[in-house]
């Protein structure tokens, strides 16, 4: 579980994300909706703990991990991280790639947990490759396995699919939430873009000039916005 309580930050004089509280479920997924500049990555930076936020408290399962009396630094707060770009080094192949994170094991146990999380993504046996040698489709299935691998209880994605052309998108997206489904973790996702956000969340939390402006389910955005901002947000999609 990760809860946003009356999260505030900013840059300079000027404030991205005001007085954000919100909470995002296991075994759920929960989207940051909203256009460009509304603070979505800018949340999800501070719950990765890469982002200090100026006020508010940040709790994840319960335990304080951002706020007036902690800090708690990424590595230690258990969430698994996915960025636009699928970041994968390019000097390391698959198997290194997806081990990257899992410093704690053994070497042989991190070769098999690589190899199972490079099978739950349906690309077994890839581990000795490169990522040149793959497609994009398979770039980003490689990077969903590197974040699933630890086992996180927290998955925090950040336009994991911006990268793809659209005739991949709706089966890398399927893929993707069924992986995310078998985790159980909580998963938040950013997007722009309000079909995707309907596809695949169960809660959406559409933002505005770093307001929370009204979170629900995909079904009440859509048929029941609460403001001429959300109609017009959801009015795009067909
Ligand atoms: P996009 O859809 O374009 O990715 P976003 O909703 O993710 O947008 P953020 O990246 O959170 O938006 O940015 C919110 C605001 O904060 C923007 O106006 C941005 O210019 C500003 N901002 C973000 N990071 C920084 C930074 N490191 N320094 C200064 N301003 C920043
Ligand atoms: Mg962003």
């Amino acid at each position: 579980r990760l809860r946003f309580e009356h999260i505030r930050h900013g840059y300079g004089g000027r404030d991205v994300v005001r007085d954000v509280s919100l909470t995002a479920f296991p075994g759920r997924v929960l989207c940051l909706l909203g256009p460009s500049g509304s603070g979505k990555s800018t949340l999800l930076r501070i719950a990765a703990g890469l982002e200090v936020p100026r006020g508010g408290r940040l709790l994840i399962n319960d335990v304080e991990v951002s706020g007036p009396h902690a800090f708690l630094p990424p590595e230690q707060r258990g969430v698994g991280l996915m960025f636009q770009d699928f970041a994968l080094f390019p000097h390391m192949t698959v198997g290194a790639n997806v081990a990257f994170g899992l410093t704690h094991l053994s070497k042989a146990s991190r070769q098999a947990a690589a190899g199972e999380a490079l099978a739950r993504v349906g690309l077994a046996g890839y581990e000795g490759k490169y990522p040149h040698m793959l497609s994009g489709g398979e770039q980003q299935r490689v990077a969903l396995a590197r974040a699933v691998a630890p086992k996180p209880s927290v998955l925090l994605m950040d336009e994991p699919f911006s990268g793809l052309d659209s005739r991949l998108k709706d089966q890398v997206r399927a893929d993707t939430l069924s992986v995310l489904r078998e985790t159980g973790a909580t998963v938040v996702i950013v997007t722009h873009d309000p079909e995707e956000a309907m596809g695949m969340a169960d809660q959406i939390a559409l933002l505005k000039d770093g307001e929370l402006v009204q979170t629900g389910s995909a079904r009440d955005l859509f048929l029941h916005p609460g403001s001429v901002f959300a109609a017009s947000f959801f009015s795009e999609i067909n």
